[in-house]
């Protein structure tokens, strides 16, 4: 049974009675860390001694200290580091100083769930992970909103992990949202196979795809540019809003009528079947394994793919339109 709670449902003065470490000051840890402090939780940041956020975070008024030194004052320690520098910074900084009864928080699953951190038996461990980018979790929390989160309990030596993660998600604003009852195993599997097969991976591919087809058959790039990426924003909103319902009632009928003959035949029961395999290659750990050698090795395919990305034409025509579209917000992606 779903289980959804709100800040009703949690005691605010369980996580302020606590030293919350906040390990990392980018996405997330900017947000959780300010919006904690502002809750009257007595938080430290935790950095690398050459970090560019150190002066970040002190000038937002907090307490900064290194990885270590936040560790070892700190009896929740929330990782905030990007998930494939977790497993050293957990050796490095936080392992050695984990006394029986602290917590150990996490923001996503992975590490835990493929077993690339092996916490002691003695201490908490839990998680709260945003449904939404970190940026959000400071701006909704500023306009008197939230973003949702979801919980977990991996390990619960005090029996009382669950109402610190639940006054913890509180104090970041995701009880005024909705916090819900998850498991590390569900929210790492449901997150890695959402953002490959369609958020990040397959929207792309998508969108690559019918710009492609329509440019090969001699169409301007640029209106393949404003039917296949620049429009998919507008038709989003719909959704968000309303459903597939919603956006359906808000195109034309030949749109409608278009969307029910043809889409079945673009992702089809082979596409389905792969995503399927996707999924097994999730569970298994071979994905997992995969990206960790990945990092392991420096990094070669992920750079060599990040590049040829760059380059594909959609990239360049877009930057050209959205430049003639300030009310859109344009930007462009750091090098
Ligand atoms: P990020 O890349 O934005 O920030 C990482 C921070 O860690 C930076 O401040 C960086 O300086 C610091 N850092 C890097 N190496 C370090 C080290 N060795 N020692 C100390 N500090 C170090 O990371 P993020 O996207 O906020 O991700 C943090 C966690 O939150 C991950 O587990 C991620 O899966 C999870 N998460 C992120 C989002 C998101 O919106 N980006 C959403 C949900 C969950
Ligand atoms: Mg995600």
């Amino acid at each position: 049974m779903t289980q959804m709670r709100y800040d009703r449902d949690a005691d605010p003065t369980l996580i302020r009675e606590r030293r919350v470490a906040i390990l990392g000051f980018g996405s997330q840890g900017h947000a959780h860390a300010l919006n904690l402090a502002e809750n009257g939780v007595d938080v430290m940041v935790g950095l690398r001694e050459d970090s560019a956020r150190w002066q970040e975070a002190k000038a937002a008024g907090l307490a900064v200290g290194s990885a270590e030194d936040a560790a070892k004052w700190a009896d929740v320690v929330m990782m905030l580091v990007p998930d494939t520098t977790q497993p050293a910074v957990f050796r490095d900084a936080v392992r050695p100083h984990l006394r029986p009864g602290d917590t150990l928080m996490f923001a996503h699953g992975f590490n835990i769930r493929f077993g690339t951190i092996e916490p002691p038996r003695d201490v908490d461990v839990s998680m709260v992970a945003p449904k939404g980018p970190g940026h959000r979790v400071r701006e909704t929390f500023l306009e008197g909103g939230g973003v949702p989160a979801l919980l977990a309990v991996h390990q619960d030596a005090t029996k009382r992990a669950d109402a610190l993660a639940l006054s913890y998600a509180s104090a970041i604003g995701a009880g005024r949202a909705g916090v819900l009852t998850t498991s590390f195993a569900e929210e790492t599997e449901t997150d890695l196979f959402g953002e490959q097969s369609v958020l990040c991976g397959g929207v792309s591919e998508l969108v690559k795809a019918g710009f492609d087809t329509l440019v090969e058959a001699g169409y301007q790039p640029e209106v393949a540019y404003f039917e296949c990426l620049h429009e998919l924003k507008l038709i989003v909103d719909l959704m968000y809003r309303g459903g597939l319902g919603y956006m359906r009632y808000s195109i034309s009928d030949t749109a409608e009528w278009g969307d029910y003959v043809s889409g079945p035949r673009i992702v089809d029961e082979g596409t389905r079947a792969r995503m399927r395999d996707v999924l097994a290659e999730i569970k298994s750990g071979e994905f997992a394994k995969r990206w960790v050698a990945e990092n392991q090795a420096g990094r070669p395919e992920f750079e060599r793919r990040r590049a040829a990305e760059r380059a594909h034409p959609i990239e360049e025509v877009g930057e050209r339109l959205r430049a003639m579209m300030p009310f859109v917000g344009p930007v462009k992606v750091p090098r």
